[in-house]
């Protein structure tokens, strides 16, 4: 399964068009985070609507706003949805907590750092997004200093909107890729909304971050409509620990990183796209060299991840192998020298 992506009509248009010149058509809301009593303050087009800037009002299902808040059906409730948050560990005090977020067949890994910064890789499908509220509220998440959406697909951005709604996020990093899906859209819409303009993903940027070296070892090309391919892949350090985050990147993408002479070794990797054999080559897995191995995979998804080949060339390389779709959230501790890793089930 190299594209996992296919119910949909994909329009690729200039790259450029989904960063700083994205332009909305036709805005059925101003979407924007709402606070504990359902309603949030009007920032953009306000006039538009009706409202005085920074107005403080609700929105209607079918997205106008209102002075009361709604009845039945707020049009901020995401539908519900079968998927539960695990229950977590807080995050430890003067460490690097790591957590490989169950949410089923997808990917979103929350990253507590040291110095009290957090991240968020990816954020699930679309009907994730809610859990990974959900595990962020619980595990006393105020703010999202650094969010990277590492490609477009749906089991990766689809549950960033809800997001980006629900938390004020500092800075949002993706790969400088096109794709027109609603999902997207959604996506692109609510960075926008937060008033922020997304900072390129790619190859050699770092993040400034207190306490931690986190570096983009890929994308270092362009990847055409291969969304796997063109994946943000972030290297974080910290002490001497070291993680590897490679979203869906797949062989090419890997061997580009290998050519590009990209520092790719590290303690734990987040295995690319959900133990896909599509991902993991022997040379990746061999300049990787990690001690650790972290699927995150639905139960019973239809596109068979992990894919045996992949765990057993995992094990084979001397990797200690954990699957969300096994042992639920997955998390690693990092003191800066020493890694502890703990599972919910
Ligand atoms: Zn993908
Ligand atoms: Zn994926």
């Amino acid at each position: 399964m190299k594209k996992h992506f296919t119910a949909f009509i994909v329009t690729i248009v200039l790259a450029s068009s989904a960063f700083g010149a994205f332009r909305v058509q036709q805005a059925d809301a101003h979407p924007g985070r709402t606070d504990a009593k359902g309603g949030h303050t009007c920032r953009t087009n306000c006039a538009k609507w009706g409202l005085k800037d920074g107005e403080y009002h609700y929105h209607h299902a079918d997205g106008t706003p209102s002075k009361t808040p709604p009845k039945t059906g707020a049009a901020t409730q995401e539908p519900s949805t079968a998927l539960k948050a695990d229950k977590l560990k807080a995050p430890s005090k003067g460490k690097l907590s790591v957590y490989f977020l169950n949410v089923g067949q997808g990917d979103a890994t929350y990253i507590h750092t040291a110095n009290g910064d957090d991240i968020l890789i990816d954020g699930g499908k679309n009907e994730a997004g809610t859990v990974v509220v959900d595990y962020l509220k619980q595990l006393g998440v105020k703010d999202i200093e650094v969010m990277v959406s590492t490609h477009p697909d749906e089991d990766h951005v689809g549950g960033l909107d809800t997001v980006l709604k629900q938390f004020a996020v500092k800075s949002v990093y993706a790969p400088k890729v096109a794709h027109t899906t609603q999902t997207y859209k959604d996506f692109l819409l609510a960075v926008k909304s937060e008033g922020l303009t997304i900072k390129e993903a790619k190859a050699g940027v770092s993040i400034p971050l207190q306490g931690v070296t986190a570096k983009f070892a890929g994308p270092g090309k362009a990847y055409g409509d291969d969304l796997n391919d063109w994946s943000a892949v972030l290297r974080l350090v910290y002490g001497t620990t070291s993680f590897l985050f490679t979203g869906d990147a797949e062989a090419q993408a890997e061997t580009d990183m290998i050519a590009a002479k990209e520092t790719l070794k590290a303690d734990v990797l987040k295995v690319g796209h959900h133990g896909s054999d599509t991902s993991t080559t022997a040379a990746f897995l061999k300049a990787v060299a990690p001690k650790y191995a972290v699927i995150s995979a639905g139960a019973d998804n239809s596109y068979g991840h992990p894919k045996k080949t992949i765990i057993d060339r995992l094990t084979g390389a001397k990797a200690t192998v954990y699957r969300t779709d096994m042992k639920g959230t997955v998390t690693a501790v990092s003191d800066g020298t020493k890694l502890t890793f703990g599972t919910v089930k």
